[in-house]
């Protein structure tokens, strides 16, 4: 989802499954670095990223699963939210496309 300065993989319930290969939700990327999106919507200074959310045993985007939630929307957009936004947040993110975590040559 962004690209990390660091390598510890230590506290993934999953292991990063390495460059370009197919997203597990280890999480480990967001604990590392708060990405673009955290940044400029979230106001993200510090990682890991607060919209980092855990369940069934792997790690999810809280911001494409639930926009509304942290954009501090209003109740009655949270439908809203996830129809015109979700996809937005995850079409930025290449959501699907792979691993984006380079953590240097493996
Ligand atoms: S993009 Fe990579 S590091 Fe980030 S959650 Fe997916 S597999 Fe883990
Ligand atoms: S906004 Fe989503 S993809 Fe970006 S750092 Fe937070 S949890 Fe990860």
């Amino acid at each position: 989802m962004t690209t990390p300065t660091t390598n510890n993989s230590s506290n993934s319930v999953l292991d990063r499954p390495g460059y370009m290969k197919p997203c597990n939700g280890c999480g480990q990327c967001c604990k590392d670095e708060a990405c673009s999106l955290s940044v400029k919507y979230l106001h993200s200074e510090v990682a890991p990223c607060i919209a980092l959310e855990h369940q069934d045993g792997r790690y999810w985007c809280g911001l494409v699963r639930d926009p509304a939630k942290y954009l501090g929307l209003k109740e009655w957009a949270q439908e809203w939210a996830v129809i015109e936004l979700s996809p937005h947040f995850a079409y930025a993110l290449r959501l699907g496309a792979g691993c984006d975590a380079y953590y240097g040559p493996e």
